[in-house]
């Protein structure tokens, strides 16, 4: 052997050493998915013997949490030579599903035709987990600067705490947008999320410090007002109603709101209580939209 083909071997020998000894799982498949070649933190990860992936699809991994369209993408992307990079969620063989940070790099002949794709995905299950963790932890919705749904879960296990034991009373608003649809389709959705912002910050404005206000949803939100009766809730959905309705935002989009209120009556869980005040929403909604109904 020549000095220069000693040199190659040594090369291809470290790089195969590399691929062997590197955490990422490493694939080397054909143009059809067909696995021919995985590395040892593939079989250490997903539990699979090498034998038992060379040959086979890789879609053996596959989870049922995406859709068809998210694999079409893929492949689309590849297929068209480009290099394609997501979070995936895929299976072990007993079952476990994980996170991975794939990236799928098509492989080239001289004849610029594609020959094998080679992908590399790291396990960030633990990463993944822990943003759960700290967005449940979080309190506010990053759109609309107002509390969100977690907060208001919360909230409401509270107040139904001090109802029962000292008997106060509160109540609940939760109101949506009237055919916001028609806001993001003809302004777009950058115009939408605007609008979300705006009605936020024109709302907290009119209410209480007391009362806490959150983005239950999309377009949905959520009023608790503490020491408050229906009635007075009432009272104070529609003049939210009107303040809404008489304000044009950026002097550009007009919107209405429906509401439902209702009080808490003991005993009640918060699931109860959530679905009782959204009965009233949907009957605003029924009754023509830009109204109160109380429950
Ligand atoms: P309805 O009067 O029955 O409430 O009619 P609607 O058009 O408001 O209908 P619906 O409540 O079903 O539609 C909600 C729409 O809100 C659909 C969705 O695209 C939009 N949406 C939800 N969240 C957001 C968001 O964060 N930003 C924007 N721009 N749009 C959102
Ligand atoms: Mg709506
Ligand atoms: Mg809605």
């Amino acid at each position: 052997m020549n000095r220069q083909k000693v040199q190659e071997y040594k090369t291809l020998y470290l790089l195969a050493k590399a691929l062997e000894q590197t955490d990422d799982m490493v694939f080397i498949t054909d143009t059809n998915g067909i696995i021919e070649y995985v590395n040892d933190s593939v079989s250490i990860k997903t539990g699979y013997e090498r034998e038992e992936l060379v040959g086979k699809k890789t879609n053996i991994l596959k989870s049922g949490k995406h859709t068809q369209e998210f694999y079409k993408k893929l492949w689309a992307t590849i297929l068209s030579g480009q290099n394609y990079h997501n979070v995936i969620i895929d299976k072990t063989k007993d079952g476990r599903l994980y996170y991975a940070d794939l990236k799928i790099t098509p492989l080239f002949d001289d004849n610029q035709t594609i020959q094998n794709f080679v992908a590399t995905s790291t396990d960030i299950t633990n990463r993944i987990e822990m943003e759960k963790k700290l967005e449940k932890m979080a309190t506010i919705d990053s759109l609309t600067g107002i509390y969100n749904r977690y907060k208001i879960d919360d909230e409401i296990n509270l107040q139904i705490a001090r109802c029962e034991r000292y008997k106060e009373v509160f109540s609940i608003i939760m109101f949506d947008i009237d055919f916001f649809k028609v806001v993001n389709d003809t302004y777009g959705h950058d115009a939408g999320d605007r609008v979300l912002k705006v009605l936020s910050q024109l709302i907290s404005k009119h209410i209480r410090v007391t009362d806490i206000f959150g983005r239950w949803g999309g377009e949905e939100f959520v009023i608790i007002l503490s020491k408050t009766g229906e009635d007075e809730a009432f009272i104070i959905a529609e003049k939210l109603r009107k303040i809404v309705e008489n304000y044009t935002i950026d002097g550009k989009y007009n919107i209405t709101i429906s509401s439902g209120v209702t009080q808490y009556i003991a005993p009640q869980s918060r699931e109860e209580l959530i679905k009782k005040v959204d009965e009233g929403l949907y009957l605003a909604k029924e009754k023509g939209r830009n109204q109160v109904v109380v429950v």
